[in-house]
C-alpha cells in the first residue's frame, strides 16, 4: 500500500513530539542561546555600493576609520574604542573564567571593551580587559560598589533580548563554590535572577539611581541602559530622559545562559525592526550620536555589523557569535555532544553546566578544553575578520569613516524588511507604511 505521509501544518512533527514531551514531564523547556525561528534580519537588506553616482575608496590606499567614543554626554572619561563591535555581557557562572578572559584578551587586542554579567566581576576578567563594562542588574548578585569604580563604563541592564520583562536563570550543575561564594549563595541550588530592579519601579526612580552611580563613580565612568527589543521607541525616550550617555538596545536572536524556550521565541521584537525605532527615537530628540546607540542580537559578519551602523547604531555587541568564535558548536569532542543528545552546529545547552568544548562550564575538567590564551587569539582574530569586511563594505560605499554609512546606501530585498528598516525594496523607491 502506497504511503501517506503528508505532516499536518498545524501539527508537524516537531509539535507532536513537544506536546508529548510536555505530557510526560509537566514542565516547560529551559535552554540557552538565542531564538532558532527565522526572522527578518540583516540578510535581507544589501548595501547599494558606489558607480557613477557614488565615489568608492581605494581599498588598499585610503583609510577609513572605525573607532568610536561611547558616553561624552556626561561622564568625564567617555570610553574610546579602535573598533565598533564590542563585547556583549555574560556572565562568570554561565561562562567559565578561561571564556571570560579569553574575551577580554581578544577584546582587548583590538582595543574594544567586553562587560561582567550576573553574578560581578573576576579578577581574571579585570585583569585581561583593557575597557570593562560593569553592569548592574536587577540579581544584585556579585555587586560590589568598589568594582564599580574599578570598571571603565557601567550598564544599567533592564532587559535582554532573549527574554524581556524575565530574570536570569543559573542552573544548580553550574554553582560551584566559586560562583556561590560570589553571589553569596548556596551551591548547587537553582538560582532565579529577578525580572525588574528592587530599588526603582519607572524612568523617574532611574533618574536618580543613575544620579547615585555618578556620585559613587565621581562622574567619570559612563552609564550605559541595556534594554531588550520590546518598545525600543518608549524604551529609548526614556533611558535618554534618566540620562543615558549610551543605549544598548539588545533585539530578540540575542542569546541567553538559560532561560524558558518560550520565551526565547516568543517575547520580543527582531533585531532589524527594533533599531530602526530606537533610531526614530534618538533623532526626534535631537540625541543621536549624543547618546550613542550598542545594538546587539544576532550579529554575526561585518555586514550585519555594517548594516547596522548604517542604519544608525553607533556600534555593536556580540554575544552568541564571540562564543562561536570561542569554539562553542565546533566539530570537537562530538561524544560529549551526543551525551547531551544534540550535535555540533545545533546545541543549546549551555544551561546544563556540560559544555563539551569548556565554554559554558563550571566542570574543570570541560574547562581544561578552553586555553585562555589560544583562544583569546581567536576573538582577535574574528573581530579583525568582522573589522574588515566593515571597512570593504564602508569604502564601497564611498565612506573614510564607518559612522559615515547611511540608509542611503541600503535596500530590502524583502517587503518585511522594507518596513522594518524604513529602506525602499530593492529596485523601488517603495518604503511600506512610509507617510
Ligand atoms: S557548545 Fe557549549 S557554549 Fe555552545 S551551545 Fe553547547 S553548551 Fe552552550
Amino acid at each position: 500500500m502506497k504511503k501517506d505521509l503528508k505532516e499536518f501544518k498545524t501539527f508537524p512533527n516537531s509539535t507532536i513530539k513537544e506536546i508529548q514531551r510536555a505530557a510526560n514531564e509537566g514542565i516547560y523547556q529551559i535552554r540557552g542561546l538565542g531564538a532558532k525561528r527565522k526572522v527578518p534580519d540583516f540578510d535581507d537588506l544589501v548595501f547599494l555600493g558606489a558607480s557613477m553616482s557614488r565615489y568608492p575608496l581605494e581599498g588598499y590606499r585610503e583609510t577609513c576609520n572605525t573607532s568610536v567614543v561611547l558616553g561624552d554626554r556626561f561622564a568625564k572619561k567617555p570610553i574610546k574604542l579602535d573598533i565598533p563591535i564590542t563585547i556583549a555581557g555574560m556572565s562568570f557562572g554561565a561562562l567559565g573564567a578561561n571564556a571570560k578572559e579569553a574575551l577580554g584578551r581578544g577584546a582587548s587586542e583590538m582595543g574594544t571593551s567586553t562587560t561582567t554579567g550576573d553574578g560581578g566581576m573576576t579578577q581574571e576578567e579585570r585583569g585581561s580587559s583593557k575597557y570593562l563594562v560593569y553592569q548592574l542588574l536587577p540579581s544584585r548578585y556579585g555587586m560590589n560598589p568598589d568594582d564599580l569604580r574599578k570598571a571603565d563604563a557601567i550598564e544599567v541592564v533592564v532587559g535582554q533580548g532573549a527574554k524581556p520583562g524575565g530574570g536570569g536563570m543559573l542552573l544548580g550543575q553550574k554553582i560551584n563554590k566559586r560562583v556561590a561564594g560570589m553571589r553569596t549563595l548556596p551551591e548547587g541550588i537553582d538560582q532565579r535572577s529577578a525580572c525588574r530592579h528592587p530599588d526603582w519601579t519607572g524612568p523617574d526612580d532611574l533618574e536618580i539611581k543613575i544620579q547615585e552611580l555618578r556620585e559613587i563613580t565621581n562622574w567619570e565612568k559612563p552609564i550605559y541602559i541595556k534594554v531588550g527589543a520590546a518598545r525600543p521607541y518608549y524604551d529609548t525616550t526614556l533611558a535618554v530622559k534618566a540620562g543615558a550617555d549610551v543605549v544598548v538596545l539588545d533585539g530578540m536572536q540575542g542569546g541567553t545562559a538559560a532561560t524558558q524556550d518560550v520565551f526565547i521565541e516568543h517575547v520580543g521584537i527582531p533585531t532589524l525592526g527594533a533599531l530602526r525605532e530606537a533610531v526614530d527615537a534618538l533623532k526626534e530628540l535631537n540625541m543621536h550620536r549624543k547618546v550613542q546607540l550598542i545594538v546587539s542580537g544576532g550579529i554575526r559578519t561585518g555586514a550585519d555589523v555594517a548594516k547596522a551602523m548604517a542604519m544608525g547604531a553607533d556600534a555593536v555587541s556580540i554575544g552568541s557569535a564571540a562564543m562561536m568564535a570561542l569554539n562553542c558548536n565546533a566539530d570537537l569532542y562530538v561524544e560529549d555532544y551526543k551525551k547531551l543528545g544534540t550535535e555540533p552546529g545545533y546545541c543549546h545547552h549551555c544551561h546544563t553546566g556540560r559544555c563539551p568544548v569548556g565554554v559554558a562550564t563550571q566542570d574543570p575538567k570541560l574547562e581544561k578544553r578552553l586555553n585562555p590564551i589560544e583562544a583569546g587569539k581567536r576573538i582577535k582574530n574574528y573581530l579583525t575578520t568582522l573589522t574588515l569586511e566593515l571597512q570593504t563594505l564602508a569604502r564601497a560605499n564611498g565612506k573614510s569613516d564607518v559612522r559615515n554609512l547611511e540608509p542611503e546606501d541600503l535596500a530590502a530585498l524583502t517587503v518585511e524588511a522594507a518596513a522594518m528598516a524604513r529602506v525602499p525594496l530593492a529596485g523601488t523607491d517603495w518604503v511600506p507604511g512610509k507617510k
